[in-house]
């Protein structure tokens, strides 16, 4: 869709990334849905004596249930996940549970179909590096880590000890916060049906997290003699998820699912957001633009809503109406860098030197928030090289394709930029880092390839 090695599909606000064919797993990507997740979920993290700081969380586009956590304070939740929560009680449910495996040192145990002794580990050391020299989030990386993980997936599970720690300690967390714990036992519980299938027909949750009666039985004690018991749901943090959900459905199914679900005649903001996806989709351009409008109008002061008919405009080629839209987005969210960079994206699309030298504070603030964002970087290479400064658009090029999970690339252009800035120089320094983590990273990703390989033909020989 976009020029570039990327495979990168713009689907209005929500970005979904995949830098790199052979990695089946990609991270969407959202202003809006990144806030909620930590403004949900970081309470719970502090109840468990976590710092929500470092705990990222990456939402995966796959469609089955499933929640993980890898490589220390990394959470991945499926897109399923999100779609086959009723309500905000059971999707926090789900987080108190698997903030538990990270703060309780759970590990996940290798089942004896695993094989592939060690490609956890290697990818861990990888990453662990990565993130030391990213120092935060590292969506890119993330692509990579996911990809293997959830192949693992099908053989790694907790152990039943583990299940059972993992569910008080979820419930005393949402004790703690004042969280209704019967939404935790109704996820499992639709989760409980998949027990008498065959693995290979289980979402991997039930596959990790072995399910059954005890356990529930176990928590409905735990959650019946909290104080939140029988509490409904926080109605600002419920309303939140139902327009996360919708904007997921809008963004995932096909539109004629999605209106039906969201018909017109349904006038709340989540069915708005839901039908601007799927007319959006059909390239129904002006049906599209009227039920952003119609969001604005309903919250004037909600960027995300800005993001979104900005966006619409944008990808509608009219890009100098989208670009005042895009900084009201900013203005009202000035703590959000996919926004930052949706509205520098625009910018630099243009080709005009003027915007491109405008685009430049925009971006470089969107990548010092958010270093893994690798579409802010791709787009201030391109205003670095636009406004003349190549040494800048070589160290950006080599972080792009650096928090891409693409090595090779990113040790070429930190040579480059090396050669460019003076030794020593704060640049230059940088520029040595990337090089040395990603030489690193590709040798082990080579290795790692080249065992594959061989195993693939013992397989054949067998
Ligand atoms: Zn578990």
């Amino acid at each position: 869709m976009r020029s570039g090695p990327y495979k990168i599909i713009i689907g209005l606000a929500l970005w979904l990334i995949t830098p790199v064919e052979t990695f089946a797993q990609s991270i969407l990507r959202d202003a809006e849905t990144e806030a909620f997740l930590h403004e949900s979920s970081d309470p719970i993290f502090r109840a468990a004596g976590l710092t929500p700081q470092s705990v990222h969380m990456y939402l995966l586009h796959e469609n089955s249930i499933n929640a993980f956590v890898t490589g220390g304070q990394n959470i991945f939740i499926h897109s399923g996940l999100i779609l086959a929560a009723d309500d905000v009680t059971e999707f926090l449910g789900v987080m108190a549970h698997e903030t538990c495996h990270i703060a309780c040192g759970h590990r996940l145990r290798r089942g004896e179909a695993y094989a592939n002794a060690g490609t956890a580990s290697i990818l861990s050391m990888v990453l662990g590096a990565a993130a030391i020299l990213a120092g935060g989030t590292d969506a890119g990386m993330g692509i990579m880590m996911a990809g293997q993980s959830v192949a693992q997936g099908q053989f790694l599970a907790y152990t039943r000890g583990q299940e059972s720690e993992a569910d008080l300690a979820g419930a005393k967390y949402l004790e703690t916060v004042g969280i209704n714990g019967e939404g935790m036992i109704r996820f499992f519980d639709k989760l409980r049906d998949q027990e008498i299938l065959a693995q290979v027909r289980q979402d991997p949750y039930v596959r990790s997290h072995p399910l059954n009666r005890v356990r529930i039985l176990q928590l409905q004690q735990a959650v019946e003699t909290s104080p939140s018991y029988q509490k409904p749901p926080n109605p600002a943090l419920e309303e939140k998820f139902q327009r996360l959900k919708a904007k997921l459905m809008g963004y995932l199914y096909e539109p004629r699912r999605t209106l039906r679900k969201y018909p017109p005649s349904d006038t709340s903001i989540a069915a708005r957001y839901a039908r601007v996806y799927a007319y959006h989709k059909s390239l129904e351009w002006d049906l599209a633009l009227t039920e952003a409008k119609a969001l604005v109008e309903s919250e004037p002061q909600n960027p995300y809503f800005y993001e979104i008919m900005g966006q619409i405009l944008f990808e509608n080629g009219r890009v100098r109406e989208s670009l005042p839209v895009f900084k009201q987005a900013v203005d009202l969210g000035p703590r959000e860098p996919l926004i930052a960079t949706a509205y520098g994206q625009a910018m630099v699309s243009l080709e005009d030197p003027d915007l491109m030298e405008k685009a430049i504070p925009i971006l470089e603030d969107a990548t010092r928030q958010d270093s893994g964002n690798t579409f802010a970087w791709f787009n201030l290479a391109k205003a670095y090289a636009w406004s003349g400064r190549d040494a800048e658009a070589s160290l950006a090029t080599a972080e792009r394709f650096y928090s891409a999970g693409v090595p090779m690339m990113a040790v070429m252009h930190a040579q480059r930029a090396m050669e460019s800035f003076k030794m020593g120089t704060s640049e230059w320094l940088r520029a040595q880092d990337i090089l040395y983590v990603s030489q690193e990273a590709a040798e082990k990703l080579e290795k790692q390839r080249r065992r594959q390989e061989r195993q693939r033909r013992l397989s054949f020989e067998d």
